[in-house]
């Protein structure tokens, strides 16, 4: 059985994420989605949040299933034996940083293969990062976000 795993921040999860989802989800047997804290941006969701946004949003992907997890990618992939790493690529700016984690992983654990989906042309410049700033100021997200997201984006706007 082929077990993927996608690891992200997922602040909030975008469209540009759930394509590469659904995607990923057609090439593997079980895509597990999971949800760490990374330590060099300010979240906007807690994990549990962020989590429950993910189920709701790959509610129509079959074999995907959603966790979160703390520390070492490479530990947490072993442990469910998972030997495949998917991440989604967009702009050159990408690039650098998805390069170097890649040959870091390789180096820590050489039986796991990260492999990159490149971003549909419509979602290329969507990033969560874009979605908080435009939240933010109150600006459209409709169609960038899934309709949970929106959602919940536009409540915690008006309790602020
Ligand atoms: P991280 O904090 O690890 O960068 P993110 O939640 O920002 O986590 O992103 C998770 C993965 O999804 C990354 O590989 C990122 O490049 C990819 N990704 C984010 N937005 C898009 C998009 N619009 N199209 C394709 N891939 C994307």
């Amino acid at each position: 059985m082929r077990i993927a795993i996608c690891p992200g921040s997922f602040d909030p999860v975008t469209n540009g994420h759930v394509d590469i989802f659904e995607r990923a989800s057609k090439l593997f047997d079980v895509l597990i989605i999971a949800v760490f804290n990374n330590p060099n941006k300010k979240p906007l969701f807690d994990m549990e949040e962020r989590a429950e946004l993910l189920t709701l949003a790959t509610r129509h992907i079959p074999n995907v299933r959603i966790d979160r997890f703390s520390g070492l990618l490479t530990e947490y992939a072993l442990q469910q034996r998972s030997y495949i790493i998917v991440r989604g690529l967009r702009a050159l700016s990408d690039f650098e940083y998805e390069f170097q984690r890649a040959l870091l992983i390789k180096k820590i654990a050489p039986m796991i293969e990260t492999v990159f989906i490149m971003t549909s042309s419509e979602y290329s410049f969507v990033s969560s990062s874009g979605i908080k700033e435009l939240a933010a100021f109150d600006g459209p997200i409709t169609g960038l976000v899934p309709t949970c997201v929106e959602d919940r984006i536009n409540k915690l706007m008006r309790k602020t």
